[in-house]
């Protein structure tokens, strides 16, 4: 028998609920009546509990029948089990459970969030995260999420609160000194998806969109930055209405703005949950990245409602069905409100984000089997969310984007209200296409990694073929286990352009060999792979195809396509197939690059080379620097010109970060303190797009005084946004005194738990402070694990990646083999090979690079 799983003899089908939380105490007290099925004799019920006592449990039945139970909580099991003096009938029965519990500050399950009024006095609110496996944490119940049943949820709080769950209220009522509010049944649905927020909080006017109010939630005093979130949640929610063809399946739709929040948002039925800078922005005052960050959450979970909630995996094998399709859905939600974001050439980042961890011997298939509900965690990643909605995308555009809607419609219409697996989705979207669709997807979804299609030219023919991506030759034994094997083959469709005279001409393909050739058509001037830019693949090309793609930079290629070449090229680097030398050439030929996303891949990669080169030759890095972006910040100046796009003027603060900062330019950094410093008398006087970068540049540069200013800046924030910003430039000083200081209010309880480990992992990246951050880790690792969030622990190890060196890398090897640490999942092999791709990146091109960056300094 499965020991995560619970039997399935006895089933709910509602919870009456009643919790009384009090936010002095941080405890609780509640009851609730589970309407159950008992469906054979029993004298048993194992239902789930952590962190609980059940005080009493007994069980009656219309027929008059009641019997008191044994209760034994298996702690380690996270379950609670009922032992009844009687063998119970099958049949219907209610189970009545009394309990109580604490209000954590591990942000899951019931938790305690704090934050400071206006006033700067310390207040508390209560709130909920119970995916995947913490509602066990609030009450008894049968945590899976194929146990779906009705809810039906009463919270008797202080009459000066407000509380909001998953549905409207129904009843408001005083009991002696407590406000007893009482909510509508939800719709059946899975335990991992109840919410409960108790606080001081303020809302938005609701807009309708049909019969659906939405608001938006928050703690006083931050209504003002809640019009663009509620924009966006009507424009999606109206969006998604139409795409699936059925209508939202609550009541109403509360988006709630938490002060202390794990991860960016969770999509509890009618109660969405968000952390503040997922939620809450100054539309005047914000980057067009951080307002596309707000775009994107609300979207993302405002898809759920439908992916997820409505429709259901029927275990967490199956996240990747809630996560790839919301990522994927999000995507289609925000392009159609805004098109002139672009959004899906920006998605080119995220899709690289994937092959850079599908790229590793320690990946894993998208759908991989969990058993563990920690193994459940660790699938909250880039595979199950960038790489799933990626090859979801590359499917749409296959099947055509009518019939990937229509069969998308057929599930959910199918599915409502219940479970589904993987299998069922291809039947549906199988039946809409008229053909089956299983035996290509298994490829992409049950297989690990990705292939890398080779191009080349064969007296007529264009000649491509298939091997999977690797960027090492062997596994990294024995911290790396090989997923999946070389030589795998998927059925990859494809597009590509031959552009001639007459215009161009595009033809598909699904390879689905080793190789396959294409006769090039006559006066064939280019040919591109990866036509719009769409597959899940990397594309080599032999050199006589590459030159005519790169004599037709910047415009002759569309942007995705442009971002594609670069950053596959670089992949390519770091797998040892093309030298740096050949790709740093490469990206000198982009002066004339005008796209945000190609110049985030061209940085990232400098980024990266700042880490594995020796200190001595970081000058000529920062002259390569200089010359590479310099023309470009140089056309669009500093501040932006009427009529230009959103894009554009991210792109100008972009630009001018990465001179000031890994360009080390001393123009740069003078103007950016002038530039910076007008800006505090007046805010009109420096573009919302570049403020970032000037904080991000006088950190760089920046001496006590500085450190100090920016201390008080982040404490005095206005903006979830400038709160960020000034708190991530604390770790972006180069003096160790002050990076010291960071380190110590990262667990000093000045920082949040649900920030301090992410500005950790930037310390651990930066070529400034890693060592300090490391050793700091290191000595404070027990208190860090005590401290902050299992997610957050997790990312902040991400950081050991930035550790390139082959000392540090030993060291990291030494610290986790002699601790042992589980991150969950495969996350700390895919962390250790990163840092060895980069480490072998070092050791094969290090003098190679020296000698190449030295005509630079
Ligand atoms: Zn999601």
């Amino acid at each position: 028998m499965d020991p995560y799983r619970l039997p399935r003899h006895v089933v709910p089908t509602r919870y009456e609920i009643r919790l009384e939380p009090d936010l002095v105490t941080a405890s609780f007290l509640g009851t609730e009546t589970i309407a159950v099925t008992v469906n054979e004799p029993t004298t048993e019920i194992v239902l789930n509990a952590a962190d609980l006592s059940v005080t009493q449990a007994s069980l009656e039945n219309d027929r008059g029948q009641r019997s008191s139970a044994t209760i034994a909580l298996e702690e380690n099991l996270e379950r609670c089990r009922l032992t009844f003096p009687a063998s119970i009938t099958p049949g219907s029965w209610r189970l009545t459970l009394v309990f109580n519990g604490i209000l954590n500050d591990k942000l899951r399950g019931f938790y305690r969030s704090s934050y400071k009024d206006a006033a700067g006095v310390s207040r508390t609110l209560a709130a909920t995260q119970f995916e995947a496996t913490d509602a066990r944490r609030a009450f008894p119940c049968w945590d899976e999420p194929a146990f779906k049943a009705v809810f039906a949820s009463t919270l008797a709080i202080d009459p000066a609160l407000t509380a909001v769950s998953n549905t409207r209220i129904v009843s408001e009522r005083r009991e002696g000194h407590r406000k007893v509010i009482t909510f509508a049944d939800t719709m059946k649905m899975s335990t991992y998806l109840v919410a409960f927020v108790v606080g001081e909080l303020e809302s938005t006017t609701p807009m309708s969109v049909g019969r659906t109010p939405l608001r938006v939630w928050c703690v006083p005093g931050k209504v003002k930055l809640a019009a663009f979130g509620q924009d966006v949640g009507v424009a999606s929610l109206r969006f998604f209405e139409e795409y699936y063809g059925v209508p939202y399946p609550g009541d109403k739709l509360d988006l709630l703005a938490i002060p202390d929040f794990a991860a960016g948002a969770m999509e509890n039925l009618g109660a969405i949950t968000f952390r503040e800078t997922a939620l809450l922005v100054d539309e005047l005052q914000a980057t067009h990245a951080e307002q596309e960050r707000v775009a994107d959450v609300v979207a993302h979970e405002n898809a759920h409602m439908w992916f997820g909630d409505l429709v259901t995996m029927s275990w967490w094998t199956g996240i990747w069905l809630n996560e790839a399709f919301a990522t994927f859905m999000e995507m289609l939600a925000v392009d159609a409100w805004k098109p002139e974001w672009r959004r899906w050439t920006t998605f080119g980042v995220s899709r690289a984000a994937a092959f850079a961890v599908d790229g590793l011997w320690s990946t894993r298939p998208i759908e991989f089997e969990v058993r563990a509900p920690r193994d459940a965690d660790a699938m909250f990643d880039v595979l199950t969310y960038e790489k799933g909605a990626s090859v979801l995308r590359m499917l749409e555009q296959y099947l055509g984007p009518e019939v990937f809607r229509d069969g998308v419609r057929r599930y959910l219409r199918d599915h409502a209200y219940a479970n589904a697996d993987t299998s069922d989705l291809w039947a549906a979207l199988g039946n809409a296409a008229g053909t089956p669709i299983n035996a290509m997807m298994d490829g992409w979804i049950l297989q690990p990694g990705f292939p890398l299609v080779a191009a080349r030219r064969d007296g007529g023919d264009l000649v491509l073929s298939q091997q999977r991506f690797t960027y090492r030759p062997e596994p990294l034994e024995p911290f790396v286990a090989a997923s999946g094997s070389r030589d795998q083959r998927w059925q990859v469709p494809i597009q590509v352009r031959f552009g001639t005279r007459n215009g161009d001409r595009v033809v598909r393909l699904v390879l689905d060999g080793a190789d396959a050739r294409v006769p090039i058509p006559a006066g064939s001037d280019h040919t591109l792979v990866n036509e719009g830019g769409h597959g899940f693949y990397r594309v080599r090309y032999a050199d006589d195809l590459l030159d005519p793609l790169l004599r037709r930079l910047p415009d002759g290629l569309q942007p995705i396509e442009r971002f594609n070449l670069v950053s596959d090229a670089w992949a390519t680097v770091l797998a040892g197939l093309t030298s740096v030398t050949q790709y740093l050439e490469l990206s000198a030929r982009f002066t004339a690059e005008r796209d945000r996303n190609v110049w985030a891949s061209l940085l990232a990669a400098l980024s990266a080379l700042n880490r594995v080169i020796a200190p001595a030759d970081r000058p000529g890095l920062e002259g390569f620097t200089r010359r590479l972006v310099a023309p470009a910040a140089a056309e669009l100046g500093w501040a932006p010109r009427p009529g230009e796009d959103e894009l554009t003027r991210q792109l100008r603060g972009d630009l001018l970060r990465a001179l000031g900062t890994l360009g080390n330019d001393p123009a740069v950094q003078a103007e950016a303190a002038r530039r910076y410093a007008a800006s505090l008398t007046d805010a009109a006087a420096v573009d919302p797009n570049v403020l970032p970068a000037l904080i991000a540049i006088l950190a760089h540069v920046g001496d006590a005084d500085r450190y100090e200013e920016f201390v008080r800046r982040f404490r005095a924030a206005t903006t979830p946004q400038e709160e960020q910003r000034y708190l991530y430039a604390l770790a972006a000083f180069q003096r160790r005194e002050l990076l010291a200081q960071t380190l110590e209010r990262a667990v000093s309880g000045e920082i949040r738990t649900q920030d301090a480990p992410f500005v950790v992992r930037t310390l651990l990246m930066s070529v400034y402070s890693r060592e300090m951050a490391w050793d700091f880790v290191k000595r404070r690792w027990d208190q860090m694990d005590r401290l902050y969030p299992k997610h957050g622990l997790r990312r902040m190890c991400e950081g050991v990646i930035g550790l390139a060196t082959p000392e540090l890398e030993r060291n990291v090897h030494a610290f986790f083999t002699e601790r042992t640490i589980n991150l969950g999942g495969k996350t700390l092999e895919q962390y250790l090979e990163q840092l060895r791709v980069a480490v072998a990146l070092s050791e094969r091109e290090g003098e190679a690079l020296a000698s190449y960056l030295r005509r630079f300094s």
